[in-house]
């Protein structure tokens, strides 16, 4: 039977005035986290939604994070698998008129920004990220106001209308690119709203970035000591990191990348184990991108009491399969973004776009391997 679970979610809010940074404090939100259903439950639903998904002449469109049974769907009806960005594009580009989104909000958001005459579906419209949470428009936009002498780079996962106030949008992969071609050119940053992954870029370029002082709770929770104790019990594992870790996580990693860069060096680096600092949603693409292989949670609090998150995004659970069939079935939850908003925002993300566009016959990894290019080739930009 179809039931869910309210659950409270603490994250850290950062307290950031117009002319300091660096505080913050702990907020509540709160996850609605589907059940798991039976397999018997399972295949109904999956035969329900790739019914629904022709009927509608939709495309589903998932994120590495969320639930390996809507991954595997997206794979199996024709949609895609990805991060972000290349969620986004994949959904403007592909004929179907309705994308229905499997991940997170500001995900969605992007997707109706860059498909604005689209229909945009999500199965929980309330599942946000604490990012986006900690970044809010009026503080931000007083934000940038006191640092007018500052080019605003955003990170992807903001509302649209703190992508509206930037001058770009950034995705882990291309930021340390883009922030580098800034730097290049004299501008100082603003950068929000990861303090990893802007005290990360600002590490490798040596750019003037004031940074905003919010973190991913998955992220924000891997623990560098407990890592330095894992590593010397698994020797011949590699480190694999996202850069919205602590830094004493990144400084450990064999390498710091996307989740699609995660992915790629976990199929062509020569080594049979892992352990992995980001969601462990990802460990599903990653067992089918290299299969025999054995990948290991990086550590966090454990299931303790203290976890917050235990290395999965409380809000990208809140994808399932059956809230994705609701959705087809009554066309419910749909993403709207401000006319006047969506036009700004597209001027940010479209900065990024063409820089990628430019590069793209060989976009640079965000990586300590970034000498071993030839891990990536074939990535994108996103
Ligand atoms: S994993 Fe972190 S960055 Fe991604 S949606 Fe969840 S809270 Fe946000």
């Amino acid at each position: 039977m179809h039931s869910e679970i309210i659950k409270t979610v603490e994250f850290e809010r950062p307290i950031m005035s117009p002319l300091s940074s660096g505080a913050s404090c702990t907020a509540q939100a709160w996850a609605r986290v589907p059940s798991t259903p039976t397999p018997q439950e399972k295949e109904v639903l999956k035969a329900r939604i790739k019914r629904l998904l022709k009927e509608q002449k939709a495309v589903l469109v998932a994120h590495y994070y969320v639930d390996a049974d809507l991954q595997d769907l997206a794979e199996e009806t024709g949609g895609c698998v990805s991060d972000s960005l290349e969620m986004a594009r994949f959904g403007r580009d592909h004929p179907a008129q309705t994308l229905v989104v499997a991940g997170v909000k500001f995900m969605g958001e992007t997707s109706k920004i860059l498909s604005p005459h689209k229909r945009v579906l999500m199965p929980d419209l309330d599942a946000t990220c604490s990012l986006d949470l900690g970044c809010p428009t009026d503080e931000f936009t007083a934000f940038c106001d006191a640092h007018p002498d500052r080019t605003v780079v955003v990170y992807a996962n903001t509302s649209a209308a703190v992508k509206a106030r930037a001058d770009w949008m950034v995705t882990s992969s291309i930021g340390l690119d883009i922030v580098a071609h800034l730097h290049a050119q004299g501008k100082k940053i603003l950068w929000a709203p990861d303090r990893h992954l802007g005290g990360y870029i600002q590490k490798k370029t040596g750019a003037d970035m004031l940074l905003w002082h919010g973190s991913c709770l998955v992220h924000d929770e891997f623990k560098g000591i407990e890592l330095g104790l894992l590593r010397r019990e698994h020797p011949n594992a590699k480190i694999l990191v996202h850069p919205e870790s602590p830094q004493d996580v990144v400084d450990q990693a064999d390498v710091v990348g996307s989740t699609s860069q995660l992915i790629a060096a976990a199929q062509n680096l020569d080594a049979d184990e892992f352990i992995v600092a980001t969601d462990n949603g990802i460990l599903h693409k990653m067992r089918m991108a290299a299969p025999g292989k054995r990948f290991i949670d990086a550590p966090t609090a454990g299931n303790s009491a203290t976890c917050k998150s235990c290395a999965h995004c409380p809000w990208m659970a809140m994808n399932g399969l059956q809230n994705l069939a609701d959705v087809l079935e009554s066309g419910r939850n749909e993403i709207h973004v401000d006319a006047d908003i969506g036009r700004k925002a597209i001027i940010s993300i479209d900065r990024m776009l063409n820089f990628a566009a430019d590069r793209k016959a060989n976009t640079r990894p965000i990586s300590d391997l970034s000498k071993e290019e030839k891990l990536f080739s074939g990535i994108g930009p996103a």
